[in-house]
């Protein structure tokens, strides 16, 4: 072990001290600069992210492993310079984890690693985390003060290790190209993959360069790989939002633009910087091209949209404009519908009642169909009236406490004889732990009642229908339920019912005479005063569920 210290001054800083050239300055700031705006930005734009949150540690690590890096040229002391050659030894193996897991994420459209994986990984590069600090890892000091060490076989198993590991994500690379189905995802698996790779072949070909006793002075290039790393993975998140970032990098370019013209101040021989500002003009020249490519479509298409909003804004209007008359429009048909009809049906039922006379039987028959269909018409008329009123947001409500119990069972009584007449059994039920006062408008809950009661009678042939009352507490709610053995609905019928003029294929074959506007009426009205209705069944044929519900007055 040599520990004589070297000849320079100390350093300021850790990192500045007249032992550092420029070019040793450039090398490293240049590419410390970049990762790590390139990590933020990632990691900012979407946080949550775990590739974006991968490669932010990736760039983070890689950052400080080039700050110690920098700290080992420009420390004269030995105890330092032994220090920091020791702990980068560890720091550079997670580097090369971190970036087989970014490939690996790629690889697997962002399905994470399987837990017995990553330990498999941690288990083959454990030594290198625990022997850090022992002279299996760096031996001693070079005796002339260029920062060199004599590596132990520790550094010699990293070298292997890192050559492993690329070769992982090289498989990786391939497995994801004949793996990944969607177009969009494998570009953007190629573009990472790739830029990983390059990046750390750059590293390991570094640090190869090393071993190979080929001088200090190569070695300062392997880090050139992280810019090109960044300039790929973020053409690549301008061409594909790769790591879900929509938002461009100009933060980068603009920087590291500045780092590339700030750091020509430093070279006194403009020939020695040729291959790096080469290298730098190539990746900006890319990205640049990139950049201003993308910033032209997105202002074409700012402007597309723009147009399109203001299209639509009018478009909006007109179609509430024509909303509006085709309600009024219904509402004025209706009225004018109205009383001619009340005249029909008046005339019909005193005809029929014998007020002007005996009416031979022939006519009685036709008589009562007249009877019969006006009365149907008078219902649609009222569902159409129902319609515009709540269109036109002038359905009025009287609110009051009344109790729901009671209106249910009358109505339930009222219906049974229709009910019968079809053949069906019409139960009442109720399970309360409260008397089940509600507040509400009146007239329009039984009107809500009557019509899934009466829905129910239409769409069951055959079999029973309860009707149960039943209330929770908890909720501070009241339930209705009316449960048939009809025709049921298909997942379809489901959900479409509750829309304006909504009828199920099969409620024809059942019920000829219906608007599809019933309940769509009366889950408006539920609404509006609090409540709601539920539609449920196993499907065609099976039976059906309505519940109505609302909160309890308490
Ligand atoms: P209408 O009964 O006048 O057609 P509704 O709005 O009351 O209109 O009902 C809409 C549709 O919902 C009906 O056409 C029918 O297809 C379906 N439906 C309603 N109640 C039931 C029920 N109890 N069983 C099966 N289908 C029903």
């Amino acid at each position: 072990m040599i520990d004589n210290a070297c000849e320079w001054g100390a350093s300021t800083l850790l990192i500045f001290s007249e032992n550092v050239g420029a070019l040793v300055y450039y090398t490293h700031i240049f590419p410390l600069v970049i990762s790590l705006f390139l990590g933020f930005q990632v990691l900012i734009n979407n946080p949550k992210g775990r590739s974006n949150r991968v490669l932010f540690l990736l760039t983070f690590v890689f950052s400080i492993w080039v700050y110690f890096d920098l700290i080992l040229w420009a420390s004269p002391t030995p105890e330092s310079v032994m220090f920091f050659w020791s702990a980068i030894v560890p720091i550079e193996m997670f580097m090369y984890l971190l970036a087989a897991y970014l490939v690996y994420l790629f690889a697997h459209e962002q399905v994470d690693a399987p837990t017995w994986k990553k330990f498999a990984f941690s288990v083959f590069l454990l030594p290198i985390f625990l022997f850090a600090h022992t002279s299996l890892n760096v031996i001693g000091l070079s005796p002339d003060c260029d920062t060199g060490a004599f590596e132990g076989i520790l550094i010699q198993y990293m070298y292997a290790a890192e050559i492993v590991i690329i070769g992982f994500i090289a498989y990786y690379l391939l497995k994801g190209i004949r793996r990944i189905k969607d177009t969009a995802n494998r570009k953007r698996h190629i573009y990472i993959s790739t830029a990983t790779l390059v990046f750390l072949c750059f590293f390991t070909a570094g640090n190869l360069t090393l071993s190979f006793d080929l001088g200090p002075f190569y070695e300062q290039y392997k880090l050139f790989g992280m810019p090109i790393f960044a300039t790929i993975v973020s053409y690549s998140i301008i061409k594909l939002a790769t790591f879900r970032v929509k938002a461009l990098l100009t933060g980068v370019l603009i920087s590291a633009l500045w780092i590339l013209i700030f750091s020509m101040l430093l070279f006194s021989d403009i020939a020695y910087a040729r291959p790096v500002i080469l290298i730098t003009v190539i990746a900006f020249g890319i990205i640049g091209a990139q950049l201003s490519r993308s910033m032209r479509k997105e202002t074409q298409q700012r402007e597309q949209i723009e147009k399109l909003a203001t299209n639509l804004e009018k478009a909006n209007a007109r179609l509430k404009a024509l909303d509006h008359q085709k309600s009024e429009f219904v509402s004025i048909a209706s009225h004018q519908l109205r009383s001619p009809l009340t005249a029909i049906r008046g005339y019909a039922s005193l005809l029929l009642e014998g007020s002007f006379g005996q009416i031979p039987q022939k006519a009685m028959e036709p008589l009562g169909r007249i009877d019969e269909s006006s009365k149907l018409m008078a219902l649609a008329i009222e569902d159409y009236l129902n319609v515009s009123r709540i269109e036109s947001g002038n359905m009025k409500y009287n609110l009051a406490d009344f109790n729901l119990v009671k209106e249910v069972e009358h109505v339930t009584d009222d219906l049974r004889s229709d009910a019968m007449k079809k053949g069906l059994v019409l139960y009442f039920k109720k399970s309360l732990h409260h008397q089940g006062v509600i507040h509400a408008d009146i007239g329009k809950t039984i009107q809500i009642i009557h019509n899934l009661i009466n829905n129910s009678v239409k769409y069951t042939q055959t079999g029973t229908i309860t009707v149960l009352v039943r209330d929770d507490m908890r909720k501070k709610k009241i339930f209705v339920d009316i449960i048939d053995t009809g025709i049921g609905m298909s997942e379809e019928t489901l959900n479409a019912i509750f829309h304006k003029f909504e009828r199920a294929r099969n409620a024809n074959s059942v019920n000829a005479t219906g608007t599809g506007l019933g309940l769509y009426v009366a889950a408006k009205m539920a609404e509006a005063m609090g409540g709601g209705i539920t539609a449920h069944s196993d499907g065609d044929g099976k039976g059906s569920r309505f519940t109505l519900e609302m909160p309890l007055a308490m």
